[in-house]
């Protein structure tokens, strides 16, 4: 008779699909186990009905069955999460990041500034870096991308520009991803997937194919997943949106965690300033300074209002 310790492993692995009824958990030699999560888990741990693609996960993995209980998972270092419709609960787009790739297209569709922005506060509130990629710039003029990159430098972003047809910005992209776990966000027709193709011509995507095939045969539509490619990247694409909206908890922490602000708020009189009516306000006078464009201070009064 089989002992229970020989029936049953325990391991730690990474979240790399998810759908409504269990995920895919990629271990660390490189085996893809189909996991429930475990029935008590929902009462002891809030996270667990909102398992997200790059949760570490402790498995607990049955011999007989060939299948994993999802046991416990990890803190979560970082997350990326939109608001939902109605004030609802959060939708978590990925979690453990090293980075957000923010795509927006200079022209079809048109760049658009309050986007830009909504993108970033969600990258800022779940602690992920950001990197703007600017694509789509074999369609516009100088003077239209020079607009737009005058409103990245002034909110001290990192970016990068980028067309499908020029080789030197994907090698540098290719750069910035490589050794890490990558969420891409954009809306629909950005470019996004065309991007992922040129990157990693092994994909061979469809716009919106969110397909996976896994045993059998059989096909399942994920919410969300997270590609390992060439051993060293790891990438989680996201369906192409209309419109995003950031998660936002706490509305009176968005004056100190918006990034274009922090070189500025040291200057606010009061400690929770929002940057809004407040009297000697270290950001409003970084605008009249020209320290910073007051365009990007109505992004962040629109997020505020609307959030
Ligand atoms: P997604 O919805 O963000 O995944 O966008 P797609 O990759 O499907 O691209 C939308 C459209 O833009 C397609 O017709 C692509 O051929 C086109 N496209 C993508 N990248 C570029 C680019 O760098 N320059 C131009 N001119 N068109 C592009
Ligand atoms: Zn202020």
């Amino acid at each position: 008779m089989q002992s229970e310790t020989s029936r049953y492993q325990n391991f730690w692995g990474d979240v790399i699909t998810k759908t409504k009824g269990f995920c895919t958990v990629l271990t660390k030699d490189d085996k893809l186990v189909m996991c429930r999560v475990k029935k008590s888990m929902y009462r002891q741990d809030e996270r667990a009905k909102q398992l997200v693609v790059g949760d570490k996960v402790l498995v607990r993995f049955s011999e007989q069955d060939k299948q994993g209980l999802i046991v416990e998972i990890a803190t979560r270092k970082s997350i990326f999460q939109r608001g939902s419709a109605k004030d609802g609960p959060p939708r978590t787009m990925g979690a453990n990041l090293d980075l957000v790739g923010i795509v927006l297209s200079v022209k079809q569709p048109d760049f658009k500034v309050n986007l830009l922005f909504r993108f970033l506060l969600a990258a800022n509130l779940g602690k992920v870096k950001p990197l703007v990629i600017i694509n789509k710039v074999d369609l516009a003029s100088k003077l239209e991308i020079d607009k737009v990159l005058t409103i990245i430098k002034s909110a001290d972003l990192s970016y990068l520009l980028h067309s499908i047809d020029s080789h030197s910005s994907l090698l540098k992209l290719k750069a910035c991803f490589k050794g890490k776990r990558v969420l891409l966000v954009g809306l629909s027709g950005v470019g996004k997937t065309s991007l992922l193709n040129h990157l990693f011509p092994v994909l061979n995507l469809k716009t919106g194919e969110i397909n996976l095939k896994i045993s059998k045969g059989r096909h399942i539509t994920t919410l969300a997943r997270m590609m390992c490619l060439e051993n060293d990247y790891q990438i989680i694409d996201t369906p192409g949106i209309k419109e995003f909206k950031p998660y936002v908890l706490n509305k009176n922490l968005i004056g100190q965690e918006f990034s274009p602000f922090s070189r500025f708020i040291g200057d606010c009189r009061i400690k929770d300033c929002q940057h809004l009516t407040e009297p000697v306000c270290g950001v409003k006078e970084a605008i009249l300074a020209g320290k910073l464009l007051a365009e990007i201070h109505q992004s962040y009064q629109n997020i505020w209002e609307t959030s």
